[in-house]
């Protein structure tokens, strides 16, 4: 099997990649080693950046986004039982946030790709990426009992943290910056609507909680963007802060809203909702990122090279803008024959990514308890918390951050 660019992996970046370069006259295959209903139902981030929904759009995969996601120009920080609205659009010159979840985004995209874009292969698993350096890179894989190779101009490992591309960069090549934190986030779906209309994330002495939502399957109205779905209409997605290690079926449907309860409560009269669990995960956090995010002919992109904890909601929105460059590069690349373009993706993509991983990091250790923290630590917290709800300098910091950062 032969093409033009060989992309390993149907996640979010794997996906857009492919649409990009069928938009744009270049031929991939997509090699995928699970199957579509794993790829479209497996709940992870929902939160997609201004620039992210742009995006989406800009590749005519916007059109069920704008009926079913919830434009957002707010999120409520909670502390010391007060309530503080980041008001987005006024603090970043109207930018907001769309709900949408990836799950959705990846329905979306893989429909497009068997509908219109170029192989995608399902149940494919790559084996290696071999030649690298070379002009010819090869990517053996396994297809429904046989081995097979994908020979491809350009490998593009779009594989998640566990995948094969990465391995393919020779150690003394490679460089890797890491922190793992102490503690997971224990997440549920609960077939309730959300207590809230804007996200809330609280910072509280017994860890973090954050309410957030999805907007409920198989439900739509007709329309455009003004006919977006009401906001009592979707269904809460919460998390909680537990240990590193916590499994999930250890936790009670009773004692995870008896804690959300405790960690959400405010002085005024708001209360949670409760509401049948649907699903229960824990999700460990790391902080991750591999340069050089080239070698030769390999590229990689998303979390196959980066890894975020979730606290800043980047991790869907940095493998987006990691794959637009990286479209732009290869088009510049076919169109014109200079590779300029890619010689260049990793600086600019890592400018981004860094300044992800740098909000992320703050996100998290500002409204996370460390099990080792002192009484000082408290205190530090919350004077970065009041800084935030009394300074709009530092309120503009966090809803930058939070909208996200351009481009490259
Ligand atoms: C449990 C969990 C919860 C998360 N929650 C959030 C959140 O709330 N907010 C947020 O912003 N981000 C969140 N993230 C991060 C976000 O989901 C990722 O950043 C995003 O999925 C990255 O997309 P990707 O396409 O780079 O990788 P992935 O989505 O991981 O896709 C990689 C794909 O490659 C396939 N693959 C792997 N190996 C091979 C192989 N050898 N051959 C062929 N295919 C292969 C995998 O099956 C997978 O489909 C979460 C991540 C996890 C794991």
């Amino acid at each position: 099997m032969r093409t033009t660019v060989g992309i390993i992996g149907a996640g979010p970046a794997g996906l857009l990649l492919a649409r990009l370069l069928h938009r744009a006259g270049v031929d991939s295959v997509v090699l995928e080693s699970r199957d579509r209903a794993y790829v479209e139902h497996r709940q992870r981030a929902g939160i997609l950046e201004q620039g992210t929904a742009d995006v989406l759009r800009a590749a005519g995969a916007g059109e069920r986004m704008d009926r079913e996601g919830l434009r957002h120009d707010g999120i409520e920080l909670r502390f010391d039982r007060r309530r503080h609205r980041v008001d987005l659009p006024a603090l970043t010159g109207g930018r907001s946030v769309t709900v949408y979840a990836q799950t959705e985004v990846c329905k979306d995209l893989v429909a497009l790709q068997l509908k219109e874009g170029g192989p995608l292969l399902f149940g494919a698993e790559a084996l290696a990426v071999e030649g690298a350096a070379s002009d010819r890179p090869r990517i053996p894989f396994r297809y429904q009992g046989r081995e097979d190779v994908l020979e491809c101009d350009y490998a593009v490992g779009c594989d998640g943290f566990w995948g094969v591309a990465r391995q393919a960069v020779p150690a003394g090549v490679s460089r890797v910056y890491e922190r793992t934190y102490p503690y997971a986030w224990l997440g549920v779906l609960a077939d309730v609507a959300p207590s809230h209309d804007e996200l809330v994330y609280a910072r509280h002495e017994r860890g973090f909680a954050l309410l957030s939502m999805r907007p409920p399957a198989g439900r739509h109205r007709p329309g455009g963007e003004a006919a977006s779905l009401p906001v009592e209409s979707f269904v809460s997605r919460l998390y909680l802060q537990v240990p590193r290690g916590t499994e999930a079926g250890r936790w009670s449907d009773e004692e995870i809203w008896d804690e959300l309860e405790r960690r959400f409560e405010t002085d005024d009269d708001w209360h949670l909702e409760r509401g049948p669990v649907t699903r229960k995960s824990v999700t460990p956090m790391r902080s991750f990122v591999h340069e050089p995010m080239r070698h030769g002919r390999l590229l990689l992109a998303g979390d196959a090279a980066h890894i975020v904890p979730p606290t800043g909601a980047k991790g869907l929105n940095l493998a987006v803008g990691d794959v637009v460059t990286l479209a732009r590069a290869l088009v510049h690349e076919k169109e014109t024959g200079s590779a300029e373009l890619l010689d260049t993706y990793s600086a600019t993509c890592l400018r981004r990514i860094w300044q992800a991983e740098r909000f992320s990091h703050d996100m998290t250790t500002l409204l996370h308890r460390a099990p080792d923290a002192t009484a000082f630590d408290d205190r530090l917290q919350l004077a970065r918390l009041e800084r935030i709800a009394s300074s709009r300098a530092a309120g503009t910091d966090l809803a930058e951050g939070y909208t996200g950062f351009p481009l490259g």
